[in-house]
């Protein structure tokens, strides 16, 4: 069972991952299959993964080939699904049992290079998945956020190049959330207005950092972009949870995203990166918390963070959280502009 311990200086929770225990000989990097015959994840090779969750397909039953998107349970979990929380005190510390689901969304039958190359239809079957499954996992109420990233390129982590993504429910929020909430939560306090709605309205009015807009959705580079590049996926319209969305709106994202995900190709020649999706918690369990906040519906504004990693963080970045970025978002956001695609 993983451990999942707290740092009572930091604030911050580690996944201590018992069963993956690795020695110092394990930490050498390894090129993954690049070629479709060795992969697990390609159609045909459903033998060769943990039987699925859930699938969309067009013909075929659970596990045979006939699946449009499938998600499966990752083969090397960071947390498990089964059993309870057992919160306990260590001396001054504390921790819980790992507990958490950690699904892969492969989010192609065909072995394609990256999800941009995918039709808008396709892009959006894979978004109405991680919507199903969001919802789903929302059902147990040990889960207090459910997080859905993609790593492309082995920089950004990805160990397997057929497209995929991951989703991951996690009993604690993690901090970097948290602290979007937190803030979130304190401008509406003191304004009643929603701080996402503002810095819309401010980037629509300054279009410096806008990289695209159309009806429904928005991408900037943010003010204070930590990585050359960095870019906000946003609904103009005030929404505090992806899972809520209606399909007809996740068709549009799907459009927004292939757009803005080719510009990023072509403008940065294929860089490693990594999308995170930051929506709403698991509120509806916890509102009956002492505490626990009832403006989130207001205050808070889902969106997605696009992290090209282009430069490599170095002592500086881990010691002082402070980030270095090179390239400012105004210069960045006109570059993925003027990109014909
Ligand atoms: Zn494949
Ligand atoms: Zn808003």
């Amino acid at each position: 069972m993983p451990e999942l311990r707290h740092d009572p200086i930091q604030r911050r929770w580690v996944i201590i991952a018992t069963e993956r225990a690795r020695r110092p000989s394990d930490f050498s990097v390894s090129n993954p299959p690049s070629t479709s015959d060795k992969c697990p994840f390609c159609e045909g090779k459903e033998a060769y993964t943990p039987p699925e969750i859930y699938a969309v397909r067009d013909h075929g039953g659970p596990n045979e080939p006939g699946w449009k998107v499938r998600v499966i349970p990752n083969k090397f979990p960071a947390l498990r699904i089964e059993g309870d929380l057992g919160r306990a005190g260590v001396g001054i510390y504390d921790k819980m049992n790992g507990i958490g689901a950690h699904e892969v969304v492969v989010e192609s039958p065909q072995h394609v290079f990256d999800i941009s190359d995918l039709p808008v239809d396709h892009i959006a079957l894979i978004l109405k998945t991680y919507k199903e499954r969001i919802n789903d996992l929302r059902k147990d109420p040990r889960f207090r956020y459910i997080l859905v990233f993609r790593n492309h390129g082995l920089t950004a982590g990805a160990s397997l190049s057929h497209p995929h993504s991951q989703l991951i429910a996690t009993p604690v929020t993690p901090r970097i959330v948290a602290i979007e909430l937190e803030s979130a939560r304190a401008h509406y306090t003191l304004k009643e207005r929603c701080i996402f709605c503002d810095i819309i309205v401010q980037e629509l009015q300054t279009r410096s950092r806008l990289v695209s807009a159309d009806k429904d959705f928005l991408t900037f580079c943010p003010y204070a972009s930590r990585f050359p590049f960095e870019m906000t996926i946003i609904p103009r319209y005030h929404s505090h949870d992806f899972a809520q969305e209606p399909d007809t709106q996740l068709d549009n994202l799907a459009r927004h995203m292939k757009e803005v995900l080719l510009r990023m190709r072509k403008a940065l020649n294929n860089p490693p990166y990594n999308l995170v999706f930051h929506t709403a918690p698991s509120y509806h369990l916890q509102s009956k918390r002492p505490g626990y906040w009832t403006t989130i519906e207001q205050d808070w504004h889902w969106h997605i963070e696009v992290l090209p990693r282009l430069t490599k963080q170095a002592g500086f970045e881990w010691g002082t959280g402070f980030y270095i970025n090179p390239t400012p978002p105004e210069d960045a956001a006109r570059f993925m502009r003027e990109t014909e695609i």
